[in-house]
């Protein structure tokens, strides 16, 4: 039975949607055998599968899935057709009556009345019958037996509203073929293994506390490593084309948002709002006769409108720009509660942010060095799975037309503009007609993770609306005061998203300059644990992360922990490694282990740190 009748057409004809339709049916079957009296819901493909919901008579578990699928096949072996009924809707309706089927009855009288149906469609497989809308396979002989698997089972109400009666949702894998059902099971296996909330806890990357609140993670020695090696990465590379750095407060009055339009737009997403009483000289009396001036405050939910204030802290003339304010601000979003998920999805979070505040003529050359900067960073981390994404402006729709800053001519110049520099640095890119933000056209980098989830990483928009609503100006050759341009731009992204994105990709293995621990001694015998803490004092001298083993297990126990906290170089010392001023070197992920002089490991450290290399 398909849930809804809102389904593509594309996807009904699907043969995958066929398959899994009627394998639900078949789920269905079999646990109508197992569960005499058991009362249907809705059975609809998903995914990577299906599922069926049902009210049982007596309670099932995972434990009864063999069962359950041995019935399945049972009843496919017999290869049973599945033939289409259609009764006039009082007839159906007085069959789902008689059949008991209360949740099918209710659907099935909303569906012919909001739809105006005068029939209803029924499928028959063997002495099981079922409401629904089709399609089918014709017959079940044309359904692999060995590419569907139970997969989960659940709670859920009918019609996903609490009020409802809880149903229990048994969910399946079905694909076409037993190979293809395999690899989509490894490769979830695969997503479950590198999820960056089960890295995350056990790489003690971060928490979040429930009295701290959802949403607020908090990061821990190893999740701050990696947030400052990526900031170091982000400032390097600003710093070398021109970028200045500011810092700004978390929060500011209502007015600044009034001003750059969050307010009252985007008020729902934003913390509340703080009333503030300060004592000064302007505005209303208290009543005792002493002055005190109301403001109310809110916490940012974006970075821009202080760089704007900065940009308009003094007069600026042509000669200023482009000027490249940068920041890893910290920003606050009111997520729904619902929404939040390890660091995916928070309320709190630092950005890699930066506006370019330039003329005209520059927005071209600046929008090309923005890109190629994503480039750069993108290379250093071993990232090449993206692609861009051009979002341009639609005004030929009511939509579009309420939606953009109205003003054609800006428009038409900064999309030609960004194409310009698109095509000049050459990296090919989709485009996507009314995808644009309200004030300006955007270019979106897109990752595939490595469990296949498209991430969207950074967003680079050309302003022309903004500068407007701040008044920013500067002062041209032709001393006319002019408004300037905007670029926002994060390759980066935010550290919560990005580093969600980077434990996945890395599995949590990070190359050793990005390593929370770059270097871990474990000695073979007490006696040796000068030479390894002296050896890691002179290496954490140089200022790497180096650590010795605390000695408290075997050998053996201490190198698999250390595996297992994925530490990328391991150094085993010993009586010969003493003797001979060496190292036994035994990289994550390598077999073999290499015996070298001391001063040749520290040379290739250095140098591995140095150039971010993947390798050392
Ligand atoms: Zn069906
Ligand atoms: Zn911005």
């Amino acid at each position: 039975m398909a849930a809804q009748t809102t389904e593509p057409e594309a996807a009904q004809q699907d043969d995958l949607y066929r398959l899994r339709h009627s394998l639900a049916h078949v789920l269905a079957m079999a646990v109508l055998e197992l569960r005499p009296g058991s009362t249907l819901g809705f059975g609809p493909p998903i995914d990577d599968g299906f599922y069926y919901d049902f009210v049982l008579s007596e309670p099932l578990s995972e434990d009864d899935f063999p069962e359950l699928e041995k019935r399945m096949r049972r009843i496919l072996a017999g290869g049973p057709g599945f033939e289409r009924e259609d009764l006039p809707v009082a007839d159906a309706l007085e069959r789902l009556e008689a059949m008991h089927e209360p949740y099918k009855r209710e659907y099935a009288a909303e569906l012919a009345d909001t739809q105006q149906l005068a029939t209803l469609s029924f499928f028959r497989t063997n002495g099981f019958v079922d409401l629904c809308r089709g399609p089918h396979v014709e017959t079940a002989r044309k359904i692999p037996a060995d590419a569907f698997k139970l997969r989960s089972i659940a709670g859920a109400y009918w019609r996903g509203d609490s009020r409802n009666v809880m149903m229990t949702r048994i969910y399946a894998w079905a694909y076409r073929s037993r190979k293809e059902l395999q690899e989509r099971i490894r490769a979830f296996e695969l997503a479950q293994e590198r999820d960056h909330r089960k890295l995350g806890r056990e790489l003690d990357i971060f928490v979040i506390e429930p009295d701290v609140g959802p949403g607020l993670p908090l990061w821990l020695p190893n999740g701050t490593v990696l947030r400052e090696e990526l900031e170091k990465l982000a400032k390097e590379y600003e710093f070398r084309r021109g970028y200045e750095r500011v810092s700004t407060p978390h929060l500011a009055k209502t007015d600044l948002f009034y001003r750059s339009g969050h307010l009252p737009y985007y008020e729902d997403h934003m913390y509340p709002r703080m009333a503030i009483q300060d004592h000064g000289v302007e505005e209303e009396s208290d009543g005792d006769g002493e002055a005190v001036v109301r403001a109310e405050y809110v916490l940012r939910p974006m970075n821009c409108p202080h760089h704007h204030m900065v940009y308009a802290a003094r007069p600026r003339s042509y000669r200023d720009l482009p000027l490249r304010l940068a920041e890893y601000g910290t920003v606050y979003r009111l997520e729904d509660s619902g929404a939040l998920s390890g660091l995916l999805r928070v309320r709190g979070m630092s950005m890699n942010d930066a506006h370019i505040y330039c003329t005209e003529d520059q927005v071209k050359d600046e929008f090309v060095d923005v890109i190629q900067l994503h480039l750069d960073l993108y290379e250093v981390l071993g990232l090449s799975d993206y692609s861009m994404r051009f979002s341009t402006w639609d005004p030929t729709t009511d939509k579009g037309r309420e939606k953009y800053v109205d003003d054609p001519p800006a428009w038409e110049l900064t999309q030609r503009l960004v194409r310009e520099a698109m095509d000049e640095v050459g990296v090919p890119y989709t485009e996507g007609r009314g995808e644009a933000a309200f004030y300006g056209p955007k270019i979106d980098i897109q990752f595939r993770s490595v469990t296949g989830r498209e991430e969207s990483a950074s967003t680079n928009q050309v302003d022309f609306a903004q500068p407007a609503r701040f008044g920013l100006t500067y002062q041209g050759a032709d001393n006319r005061e002019h408004r300037p341009y905007v670029i926002h731009r994060a390759p980066l992204g935010t550290h919560e998203r990005f580093i969600a994105f980077l434990l996945e990709h890395y599995g949590g293995a990070f190359p050793t300059w990005l390593a929370p621990v770059q270097v871990r001694s474990i000695t073979v015998a007490d006696r040796f644990r000068d030479y390894a803490e002296n050896l890691t004092a002179a290496l954490r001298e140089e200022g790497v992360r180096a650590e010795v083993d605390p000695g408290e297990m075997s050998m053996g126990k201490a190198i698999r922990q250390a595996v297992t906290r994925k530490i990328p170089n391991v150094l085993v010392i010993g009586e010969r490694e003493v003797a001979e001023e060496q190292v036994t070197l035994r990289r994550y992920g390598v077999s073999e282990q290499e015996t070298m002089a001391v001063e040749e490991f520290r040379t290739r450290l250095r140098a591995a740190i140095a150039g971010r290399s993947a390798t050392l």
